[in-house]
């Protein structure tokens, strides 16, 4: 008799909660970053999944089938767009997202579409590589771009969930608020560092260097996307030798082998950036990203 009551009691409790407590947006992120951020602005409304890690080079994935039953399930599709996961979105969209996640769809943000890219390119060939024709799309290392893609984010978590629109805009309020803060803090950081010259692997780095004021004197790739050659990599000894060049910059995934040689010939640092949340053992949300960067870039130099 009581085993009965309580369940009958714990049937009532379920049924006489509000609906959109079970219904959870179902956010599909392609890249680490933007899975941080859809947790700060969507709190425990949404269940986030990232389709990479930082350990992985987002330019090159294959659409496995663990991706296909993320899509399957997504309300959002939260991505960088600008061709970076042209390689594999389309073909995970076409075989497994449905109607309402499509490209320019609600449920579709590709954020590079509300930064202002740099590197846009006004004529492409075969000849120069694997470039991005519509801008660099590496957007996520400037805290402005951070600002304005969380901002499109809770507008489409708005139209998505309506019944919860006020806690998305009190999150948006309140990460707006630290971010504000944290941006001041690495403004004041930053200036230690501006008008230093780096060298980087691939042009992953463009909006941080913009932001920092920092140079980018070569790439060890001879054409963005193409491995590094030994020619090319005389050339690159030959362009830093007789400047002062603080560091040599590489991203997670990206292989040491031909910064390790410069850094050999020149004395040059190798500085390994983040480059994405998860990317460093310090980097585990979007602030410590900024951090732990700073931190890293201040210390080589
Ligand atoms: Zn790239």
């Amino acid at each position: 008799m009581r085993l009965t009551l309580l369940i009958i009691s714990i049937l009532g409790v379920l049924i006489a909660s509000p609906t959109s407590a079970f219904a959870k947006v179902n956010v599909f992120a392609c890249e680490p970053e933007w899975a941080a951020l859809a947790q700060e602005i969507g709190g425990d409304l949404i269940d986030v999944t990232s389709a990479t890690t930082a350990r992985q080079d987002v330019h090159h994935l294959r659409a496995k089938p663990s991706l296909l039953a993320a899509m399957r399930k997504a309300d959002l599709v939260f991505c960088t767009g600008a061709g970076l996961e042209i390689g594999w979105l389309p073909i995970l969209l076409k075989k497994a997202g449905g109607p309402d996640v499509q490209m320019e769809t609600l449920g579709s943000i590709m954020a590079s579409d509300y930064v202002e890219k740099l590197e846009i390119m006004q004529k492409v060939d075969r000849s120069m590589g694997h470039v991005h024709p519509e801008g660099n799309p590496h957007i996520q290392l400037d805290p402005a771009n951070i600002e304005t893609v969380a901002e499109v984010l809770a507008d489409r978590l708005f139209m998505i969930d309506q019944t919860n629109a006020a806690a998305y805009s009190q999150n948006l309020e309140n990460f707006k608020q630290k971010w504000t803060a944290a941006t001041k803090r690495w403004s004041a950081e930053k200036a230690s560092i501006q008008g230093k010259k780096v060298v980087v692997y691939h042009n992953s780095w463009a909006y941080l260097l913009k932001w920092l004021g920092i140079d980018a004197v070569a790439s060890l790739e001879p054409k963005p996307g193409l491995p590094p050659t030994a020619s090319h990599l005389e050339e690159v000894l030959k362009t830093v030798k007789g400047q002062e060049v603080s560091a040599i910059l590489v991203a997670p995934f990206e292989n040491e082998d031909a910064a390790q040689w410069l850094a050999e010939k020149t004395g040059i640092p190798i500085v390994r950036l983040p480059f994405t949340v998860g990317g460093t053992d310090n980097a585990g949300d979007l602030i410590s990203l900024f951090d732990d960067t700073l931190k890293r870039m201040k210390d080589a130099s």
